[in-house]
């Protein structure tokens, strides 16, 4: 018997910077809404009359299925994703995307996910309604579970969930970052995922 702390059995990734690469410019996508500098775009528009907010959503979509066509998996999660599967982890995507451009995304990478939950589906980001959901879903404590993404809101949402959390910092050191340390984990890439197989 052992008394570690409990495998991981299930993960939940953020989309855009952590399984892809979609280069999407929000300070750009600011400037078109003009928005202060640094503003959530999404809590931003939810406060904005008709119809600037309808504008806004219009500039905002424009940008992120431009993201599509530029999108390209992180190297090494296919490897990871693969691995996941073997071991039987549930796995999800919560995205601060809309489903509909989250899974062309995910399509045109080639990678195959059961469950995806957008904007639409669920409070986003920093909100842990939908991570709670996934727990309810697939029958497994908060504390089995670990949120994965390259932003604050990703493992905000983790924490307020009683989640692990795990930061994917694309090689950089990010541990200057206030947020960051809300992350259990720093993982700088996929390809060397041997401190997150150790959760599980
Ligand atoms: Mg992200």
């Amino acid at each position: 018997m052992t008394f570690g702390p409990t495998p991981l059995r299930g993960i939940i990734f953020d989309l855009d910077g952590t399984l892809v690469d979609s280069r999407l410019d929000f300070d750009q996508m600011r400037i078109e809404m003009g928005l202060p500098e640094g503003l959530p775009i999404l809590e931003a528009i939810s406060q904005m009359p008709e119809p600037r907010a309808n504008a806004c959503r219009a500039i905002l979509t424009k940008h992120e299925w431009a993201g599509v066509d530029r999108a390209t998996a992180m190297p090494g999660v296919h490897e990871l994703l693969a691995e996941l599967r073997q071991r039987q982890l549930r796995l999800a995507v919560l995205t601060r995307n809309s489903r509909a451009i989250a899974e062309a995304t995910l399509q045109r990478c080639g990678l195959a996910f059961d469950e995806v939950i957008g904007r639409e589906d669920a409070p986003a980001k920093p909100d842990p309604t939908a991570i709670l959901q996934f727990c309810a879903r697939w029958e497994l404590g908060v504390h089995e579970v670990a949120m994965v993404g390259d932003y604050r809101f990703d493992l905000e949402a983790g924490r307020a969930a009683g989640s692990r959390t795990v930061l994917y910092t694309a090689g950089e050191d990010l541990r200057h970052l206030d947020w960051a340390r809300l992350a259990d984990l720093h993982l700088p890439c996929f390809s060397r995922p041997a401190a997150l197989l150790a959760l599980i």
